[in-house]
């Protein structure tokens, strides 16, 4: 049956990777990001009919109240909501400006915490599924990314006491921690180099990442868990 699913971040990356598969299984997309030509354009590239781009920054809890409004009154209940707006500002936390540390706490963990909360409204008489997008490194730790990896492994304890607090309305929370995907976020990585030390030899495509979140917000019986999608890196990390 058609849902309507709401993508943070799906402008472009693994969102949009996410928002084209869910259009392509039949569902009516909202793309949202900071963006809104961007989120737009994406919305139109969608197979199908009916999607739509918003403008909201993650990070202020009105924005997302405002965006919730607006897409519950435009298309109605929310069934599976994607949270994978995020942003890196990678550095040794010696040297991390307390700017940057407030931007990635605010965008990565509080972003995910405001669009569940508001998403929920809605579920809450008809269920639905939530999918965040973590990462590798907030399960194993990397140097240069205390804060990032704080910011996702903190997502990861939301999803999980989430998952129990809403599984009796039949609303499953799940998370998905990728690796390194073929994106804007790496886009200053070596894929020759850093890739050697991934198991699989290659970073991975957002499809890919994509496939893994479809495949939680469909199973019926999942809930409280994390699927890493990472071609093996935790295994070396
Ligand atoms: P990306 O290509 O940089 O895309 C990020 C998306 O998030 C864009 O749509 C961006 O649009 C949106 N965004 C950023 N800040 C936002 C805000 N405050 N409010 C609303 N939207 C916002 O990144 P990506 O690689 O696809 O990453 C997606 C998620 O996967 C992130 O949470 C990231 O941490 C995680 N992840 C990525 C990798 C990787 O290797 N790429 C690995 C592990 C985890 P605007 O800029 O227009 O807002």
């Amino acid at each position: 049956m058609s849902k309507l699913g709401v993508v943070f971040g799906g402008s472009r990356g693994i969102g949009c990777a996410v928002a084209r598969l869910l259009a392509q299984r039949g569902h009516r997309v909202v793309v949202v990001s900071r963006n809104l030509e961007a989120a737009q354009a994406t919305a139109d590239s969608l197979p199908g009919g009916e999607h739509i781009g918003l403008s909201c920054d993650v990070s202020k809890e009105v924005e997302v109240q405002k965006a919730f409004e607006t897409i519950t009154k435009t298309c109605g209940p929310v069934g599976y909501l994607v949270n994978a707006a995020g942003i890196n500002r990678d550095a040794l936390l010696l040297r991390s400006k307390y700017e940057d540390m407030v931007s990635v706490l605010h965008t990565n963990l509080l972003g995910s915490m405001l669009t569940c909360r508001a998403a929920l409204k809605s579920m809450l008489t008809v269920g639905g599924a939530i999918v965040n997008i973590g990462s590798v490194v907030g399960v194993k730790g990397n140097t240069g990314q205390c804060v990032y990896s704080a910011s996702k492994a903190g997502l990861e304890g939301f999803t999980f006491s989430l998952a129990k607090e809403v599984a009796s309305r039949s609303i499953r929370v799940n998370l998905v921690a990728p690796g390194l995907i073929q994106t804007d976020m790496t886009a200053g990585l070596k894929e020759h180099e850093d890739g050697r030390k991934i198991p699989l030899g290659r970073f991975g495509k957002p499809e890919e990442v994509a496939l893994a979140v479809l495949f939680l917000l469909e199973s019926p019986y999942v809930t409280g868990q994390v699927l890493l999608v990472d071609g093996g890196l935790q295994l070396v990390m």
